[in-house]
């Protein structure tokens, strides 16, 4: 039995060496020459005596961070993504919940890490990925690893302000990938065309199907997903059959009728999407212009390694009908509990939660947090079982498919991007002119809405906050009130503000 990632890559790499792996806009590797310089990392990584321990990698999104994360994995540690872009004091809450004592960085991005509270080593990616390789001290620590071991810590949102780090093993990408490869037909014949960032735990399933199965993938330039006609230009020109991106994406390109320009329909394969709702308007555009693709919905949160419950498309859905999310995805268990922790009967509303392998092990460095989410099943009393509770809402329909609904709790997706409103009401409180504030998401806007009770404008809070939290959070409306209301417990009157959006 194999217990870690990259013994695919060993496989692939042996079947299909001079085969383009991966390509970024300035390079690419193929898989002789991904594994060789993962395996050199790998090698630097062991002769500092690490084994399980976290690896940052600190990158501009392309190749070599794929590279990195090879060469984390092979030497039987695990990685975890810090987007160049975070602000700083992000950064440094990731880096004390991780306390790594190691990053891979360039000379340059060097320079910029060198601000944040991190004392340990740097490996500089363009030194290390071209240094020698021990085959014989990788294959040992490998063997001594076991599937169980961490793969790679992603960090989301958390409510409180400090990111939560989502650990997943090996195994859990083992049988999630399986199932895609298996469910899709990923051959090496296919290419894929990656939208997620890499923090993101949507790219697993573009990486690690590219691993497997020998497939191609292009990471595409983040600023053609602003320009539909030159995106669609670029799948053509790549001739990519196989995209997985967040529904947001998806419907930029719906709402410029893109296809018009750019005919897609003898290479474009598969559209698969994942990470929030796809609404069916939009999806119907798609499927107009382009009858022959197999469209499928994911759903599911990082905590269970991307994606627990699927729908493949295969009916007509009127534009404001629901498209399900599905079925669970093989060995994967789905409950869905009422208020009593009882199944749901009928069409009665429940929380999803998720029973199987490719649960997350928790939050890293975050008992508290892991306790809450991470629960015993209440339906087995018998043997200690985890569950783990998404606080997504939904129900079953006359087909017996899952019905996405809404969130139990403050978190929402905006543009793709999970935020926990909470983690913006942390960074404006800190602020001294600040008394009260509450956010809210105005779907039909698509608006992060921010309640202030001070006399400030957005300009102001945004600046002021912009090194406290990822652009994608600024809120896209201040609305500065003279008094919060407040309800009879005490607390801010949502109820009372979602009228005044
Ligand atoms: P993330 O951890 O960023 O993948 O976010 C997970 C959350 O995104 C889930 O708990 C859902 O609230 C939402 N989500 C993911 N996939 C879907 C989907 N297909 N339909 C509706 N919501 C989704």
């Amino acid at each position: 039995m194999k217990a870690n990632v990259t013994y695919w890559l060993d496989q692939t790499a042996q079947r299909l060496p001079d085969k383009t792996a991966f390509a970024d806009e300035r390079k690419a590797v193929t898989f002789g020459e991904l594994r060789t310089q993962a395996m050199a990392i790998a090698t630097q990584i062991l002769a500092k005596g690490l084994f399980k321990k976290p690896v940052v990698v600190y990158l501009e999104k392309g190749v070599d961070v794929l590279v990195s994360f090879m060469g984390a994995a092979y030497s039987c540690n695990f990685y975890s993504p810090i987007d160049i872009d975070m602000p700083a004091s992000r950064v440094n809450k990731i880096l004390e919940v991780l306390q790594p004592s190691l990053v891979i960085t360039t000379a340059e991005l060097s320079e910029a890490f060198r601000q944040y509270a991190y004392e340990g080593e740097y490996l500089l990616f363009e030194e290390v990925s071209c240094a020698a390789v021990d085959e014989e001290a990788v294959e040992a620590a490998r063997c001594r690893g076991i599937d169980t071991d961490l793969l790679y810590v992603l960090f989301t949102s958390g409510s409180t302000g400090v990111p939560k780090g989502v650990t997943i093993n090996h195994r859990a990408v083992i049988d999630y990938i399986d199932w895609v490869t298996e469910t899709f037909e990923i051959t090496e014949k296919d290419s894929f065309g990656n939208q997620a960032p890499f923090y993101f735990d949507n790219s697993i399933l573009d990486i690690y199907s590219t691993i497997k199965s020998g497939a191609t993938t292009y990471i595409i330039p983040k600023n053609l997903f602003a320009q539909p006609v030159p995106l669609l230009e670029y799948l053509q020109e790549k001739k990519i059959n196989t995209i997985f991106w967040v529904p947001s994406a998806l419907i930029v390109v719906a709402k410029l009728k893109a296809f018009r320009n750019v005919d897609l329909s003898g290479t474009l394969q598969r559209v698969l999407f994942c990470g929030e709702v796809m609404p069916n308007k939009q999806l119907n555009t798609w499927r107009k212009f382009l009858p022959d693709v197999l469209y499928a919905n994911l759903y599911g949160p990082t905590e269970i390694t991307d994606a627990c419950t699927y729908y493949i498309v295969d009916r007509e859905f009127a534009d404001e009908e629901p498209l399900p999310i599905g079925r669970p995805m093989a060995n994967t268990d789905i409950l869905v509990l009422n208020d009593k922790n009882e199944p749901v009967t009928g069409d009665e509303i429940g929380e999803l939660c998720v029973r199987g392998t490719s649960l997350s092990m928790g939050y890293y460095n975050n008992p508290q947090k892991t306790k809450e989410a991470f629960v015993p099943n209440p339906l087995n009393p018998y043997v200690p079982e985890t569950i783990y509770r998404t606080g997504d809402l939904v129900k079953y329909n006359e087909y017996g498919e899952i019905i996405y609904l809404s969130r139990k709790d403050f978190q929402i997706k905006h543009m793709g991007h999970r935020i926990e409103l909470g983690e913006i009401e942390t960074a404006v409180s800190s602020l001294e002119e600040i008394a009260l504030c509450c956010c809210l998401y105005d779907e039909k806007r698509q608006k992060i809405v921010l309640f202030i009770e001070a006399q400030l404008d957005k300009a102001y809070i945004n600046e002021r906050i912009s090194g406290l939290v990822p652009e994608y959070m600024l809120p896209g409306k201040v609305i500065a009130l003279p008094k919060m209301p407040i309800n009879a417990n005490g607390k801010i009157d949502r109820v009372k503000l979602k009228e005044l959006l």
